[in-house]
């Protein structure tokens, strides 16, 4: 797809975010209460890709207010990133029930949206948050043979240089809620985040 103008984003974007909301692809559109959709700078340079909503997302109709919402809310602050400017999303738009694994069938299905979210908002920097998240975003990009044999801590906090795209996979904001040790390391990645954008990339972190 070519690069889209700001309203012509903004339109696509309405118009893929109406399809999701009105979405019954997979199972998981029997308990969800919303179909959660991307939210965010239309024209951002970085884009996050969490796993799903949780309770409080999926009752709000908002992306990141839960308690994960309040971690990466206190990662971008701590590292001077304006969540206004970013764009985030779900890898799986709708909550998986007692916060289950996604199966295949419903990443497969969902993430259809994403592609369509990454061609629109063409961003620079694609930050997939967690396992599943990275996994599918390195097979999108035929990226996953950069990441073979490596475990996802190997490349958690690693820039990965493809021909027209970064991918910077990082573990999910919901990590630190489980292990609240990590935090100085993961305000590290997220300021290294931030001089991807303004230069002073350091391809000594390129993978491969
Ligand atoms: S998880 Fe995705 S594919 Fe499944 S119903 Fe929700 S929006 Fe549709």
């Amino acid at each position: 797809m070519k690069q889209l103008s700001l309203s012509e984003k903004q339109e696509s974007l309405e118009v893929l975010n109406y399809q999701i909301r009105a979405c019954k692809r997979c199972s998981l559109s029997v308990t969800r209460k919303h179909a959660l959709v991307g939210e965010g700078d239309v024209d951002a340079r970085i884009m996050f890709v969490a796993l799903s909503p949780g309770v409080k997302e999926d009752s709000q109709n908002r992306m990141f207010v839960g308690p994960s919402g309040q971690v990466f809310n206190k990662l971008l602050h701590a590292a001077g990133i304006d969540r206004e400017l970013v764009f985030m999303t779900n890898l799986v738009k709708c909550l998986l029930p007692k916060n289950r694994k996604p199966k295949m069938d419903e990443i497969e299905s969902c993430s259809q949206f994403l592609d369509e979210e990454i061609s629109i908002i063409h961003p620079e920097i694609i930050v997939p948050l967690g396992y599943y998240a990275t996994r599918t975003v390195l097979t999108k990009f035929h990226a996953d043979q950069l990441a073979s044999g490596k475990s996802f801590t190997e490349i958690n906090g690693k820039l990965l240089l493809l021909d027209d795209k970064k991918i910077f996979p990082l573990s999910h904001p919901a990590a630190l809620l489980y292990n609240p040790s990590f935090e100085p390391e993961t305000i590290k990645k997220y300021k290294e985040l931030k001089t991807f954008l303004y230069g002073n990339l350091k391809t000594r972190d390129k993978l491969g």
